[in-house]
């Protein structure tokens, strides 16, 4: 989409004032705008997208932002050891566990200016709906604003949601990236290293999240609202193939030992083996290294990564090793070795089937259509998901563009989805 496009897709997009759950539209769009403003290239228009990597200035400056109007909402909002915002409204039983929502306003260099904002956003407008209407919920309503959810800073996300839950690494605050260790960038947001543990959260009923699908699905579909089935697993390998560097001009095509070739059969074979079943699963080559990657020299080794996601594990770990076996037959027919290690191994999180069931309720008093689907992407629910349940609820992304300037989705499928929101806290915190 070209920016004139944009333009026109947003001046004709319908005008929604409000739902019938009482979700200003109007006001979730004027926030949205508000908060492009910190990390917006200079000189540019909201369609430019957003760098708001966690910890910089502009993050710190959304922060704040995000804060007020926390503050103005009645939330009294503070923040943990963590670096989290968190917000609460009390509920007419204290002795309740709380219904939990929100999600992250750190977005990755050039990205959208959706992902992340728009759950934190809609968390703080559900809170305005139901001031406005003197609602008072039975449970206490908790509304959070994670750190570090992209993972950009130090090259590990949901910093915020596995402090939460007891996630994070030995060592992980003696990281250092661009300088500065973990310890030195939670200061500098408010947060407090030296009682990190005090960031683990107590039981909640529900963690609801809203964010934009990130994928076509919805938007192919013409569906409105999506009902996250849970977190697709990731299992990553690292995969090196060692074959023989020798003269390209001098050997004869029967006496290579090409690492390329073997490579490039590899890349084919991890997506024919993906695909030649039904499934949501998918598997990618995305990094290759060819060594010397010289015109005229016989890729001696070759390193690339092998990454398969589905929300089945099981799944997952066949279709693993169903490509190990291809790999080794491959590595007999081109006289090469082909060795896997294991990179990384995430566990699927999978949404709770009541609350999914809630969700469902909610778009269907709201009379949105809505469908069931697997998140590809990873979020802070996943780490809830291991101390409470979860589930979360997905608006189209027009085109499936995200992590991108060109991440947009309409103004009207963003206040259903805080509609949605609203409808199903209300649901669970009755
Ligand atoms: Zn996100």
């Amino acid at each position: 989409m070209t920016r004139g496009q944009f333009l026109t897709a947003m001046a004709f997009a319908p005008f929604v004032r409000g739902t019938s759950s009482g979700v200003n539209a109007q006001r979730l769009r004027q926030r949205l705008e508000e908060l492009s403003l910190h990390g917006r290239p200079t000189g540019g228009i909201f369609a430019d997208g957003v760098s708001r990597v966690a910890f910089s200035d502009a993050d710190v400056a959304g922060r704040a932002l995000v804060m007020r109007w926390m503050r103005e909402a009645g939330l009294n909002p503070r923040i943990d050891a963590a670096g989290n915002i968190l917000g609460s409204r009390a509920g007419s039983d204290a002795k309740l566990e709380p219904v939990l929502f929100g999600s992250h306003i750190d977005s990755v260099p050039s990205g959208g200016n959706f992902d992340g904002d728009l759950g934190s956003l809609s968390a703080i407008e559900a809170i305005e709906v139901l001031n406005a209407a003197r609602e008072t919920t039975r449970r206490p309503l908790e509304v959070v604003v994670w750190t570090n959810e992209e993972g950009v800073a130090y090259n590990n996300g949901l910093f915020g949601s596995r402090a939460a839950a007891g996630l994070l690494d030995k060592g992980e605050m003696d990281h250092v990236w661009n300088g500065v260790s973990q310890r030195d960038a939670l200061r500098k947001i408010g947060g407090d290293p030296d009682k990190i543990g005090s960031a683990r959260r107590g039981p909640f009923r529900a963690y609801l999240e809203l964010h934009i699908e990130q994928g076509g699905n919805l938007d192919r579909q013409k569906i409105p609202v999506g009902v996250v089935e849970g977190i697709v697993g990731i299992d990553r390998f690292d995969v090196e193939i060692r074959g023989f560097a020798n003269h390209a001009g001098t050997t004869p095509m029967p006496d290579r030992q090409d690492a390329l070739i073997a490579a490039s059969e590899l890349t084919i074979a991890v997506n024919q083996i993906v695909r030649r079943e039904p499934g949501r699963q998918v598997g990618t080559v995305g990094h290759i290294d060819v060594i010397p990657n010289a015109p005229n020299v016989i890729p001696g080794l070759v390193r690339l990564t092998v990454e398969l996601r589905d929300l089945d594990k099981a799944k997952v770990a066949r279709l693993g090793r169903e490509i190990q076996d291809r790999a080794q037959k491959i590595a007999t027919e081109t006289k090469t070795a082909v060795v896997f290690t294991p990179a990384s191994h995430h566990e699927p999180a999978l949404a709770d089937p009541k609350l999914q069931t809630v969700i469902e309720q909610a778009s269907a008093k709201l009379g949105l259509k809505s469908m069931r689907l697997p998140s590809g992407a990873g979020h802070d629910a996943q780490s809830m998901a291991h101390i409470g349940p979860m589930a979360m609820i997905f608006i189209p992304s027009v085109n499936g563009i995200s992590h991108s300037p060109k991440e947009l989705s309409r103004w009207e499928d963003c206040a259903n989805g805080a509609a949605v929101l609203l409808e199903s806290v209300r649901i669970l915190a009755a």
